[in-house]
């Protein structure tokens, strides 16, 4: 069996180095937020290219938190609209709910999963913002977002949960929008061993902002300027989240190198393989496929033993709890929604395990 994702094998390489931290945090006693935190936000900051970082409990909660911090600040406002892709994963969705904003879904095209930029009109003036998320690793089309954004008063929030590194013309995700919103849940391309998310901006303001909304919207000691949340990056992660960043570039050129193989060597008139320019704007969260008799090639996966994910099977606007929008429909989001299969690439599958994973697919016939 080969296993869509090992994250054991994926963090064993650690394992020395963060039980030696582990052992001097329990030492240290210093349990929330402090220097690991800091050490880690200014990292990572670095590392995406922004002016700061404000560590949060999740990328659910970074999205939510950038949301209400635009209400502090007044260019939001309950009720304004955002723009967002039709195929999002839930938690973008959810975040521009949980602010009281109106998620207005845009129709995908089909070779990068993302907004359809033929489709961007001149925007209801309800419309303040626009949501861009990197799916599956690789950046949406930046330029034209950020020139329709300046022509319309808009700002620009990156979902980047899937694309930790991905960059284009020196810009790394998370640099592009005014603000960007992190997820370092386990499987993503930097994972801690828990929760963990992060916002990247280089406001000064509204990073003052954040830092404060989320520990309790606490400005001092004892005085709580915002009615705030709490969604502190986790200490220990931190350190852990340390550790792996060194690795991060190296791992999406490791998933990159093996993006290329797949992208060469699987030959199947009955698979759609990803699109890919082939530069650096893609990490590889994902290798995508799209195959019109899902359920049996399914099967067939089952059979030869190897792992695989949907992402994803139902768009958000078709999910009970969006109940409210489920008279939309958007035929290429739905299509991919069909068809799509998320095949392993990892940067821990052996040279073997690819090698029967292109061997598998190629042997696939109806
Ligand atoms: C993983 C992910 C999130 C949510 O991250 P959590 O840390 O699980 O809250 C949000 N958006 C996208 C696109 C993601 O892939």
């Amino acid at each position: 069996m080969i296993p869509f994702l090992d994250l054991k094998k994926l963090n064993a390489p650690y394992e020395d180095v963060f039980k030696t931290k582990f052992s001097e945090f329990l030492a240290n006693g210093n349990y929330i937020l402090g220097d690991a935190v800091v050490a880690f936000e200014s990292q990572f900051a670095n590392f995406c290219g922004t002016d700061y970082c404000i560590g949060t409990g999740s990328g659910l909660d970074a999205l939510r938190l950038i949301f209400e911090a635009y209400k502090i600040q007044g260019k939001l406002k309950k009720g304004d609209s955002v723009l967002l892709a039709a195929n999002s994963y839930i938690a973008t969705v959810l975040a521009v709910l949980h602010a009281g904003l109106k998620p207005v879904f845009v129709e995908i095209e089909s070779a990068i999963f993302n907004i359809d930029l033929e489709l961007l009109s001149k925007p209801e003036a309800s419309v303040k913002a626009i949501l861009i998320t990197h799916l599956y690793g690789q950046l949406g089309p930046m330029n034209a977002i950020l020139a329709y954004a300046k022509e319309h008063d808009l700002l620009v929030v990156e979902d980047a949960s899937q694309a930790h590194g991905a960059t284009l013309q020196e810009k790394k995700a998370g640099s592009f929008g005014e603000t960007a919103a992190f997820s370092f849940y386990p499987t993503k391309n930097l994972g801690a061993l828990g929760d963990g998310g992060a916002i990247t901006t280089s406001d000064a303001n509204l990073a003052t902002i954040l830092k404060s909304l989320r520990n309790y919207g606490r400005s001092a000691a004892h005085t709580n300027e915002y009615v705030g949340f709490n969604s502190r990056l986790d200490a220990l992660q931190a350190l852990f989240l340390s550790e792996k960043l060194k690795s991060v570039s190296a791992e999406n050129q490791t998933r990159q190198n093996l993006a290329i193989r797949y992208l060469a060597e699987i030959k199947n008139p009955l698979i759609k393989l990803p699109f890919w320019l082939g530069s650096a704007n893609h990490v590889f969260y994902l290798f995508v496929i799209l195959v019109k008799d899902r359920a049996s090639f399914l099967s067939y996966l089952d059979l030869n033993g190897i792992g695989y994910l949907l992402h994803y099977p139902v768009p958000p606007y078709q999910q009970q709890a969006l109940k409210s929008y489920a008279y939309l429909s958007f035929p290429i989001t739905e299509h991919v929604a069909n068809t799509c299969v998320s095949i392993p690439l990892n940067p821990v599958l052996s040279k073997l395990e690819i090698d029967r994973i292109i061997k598998v697919l190629n042997q696939y016939h109806a």
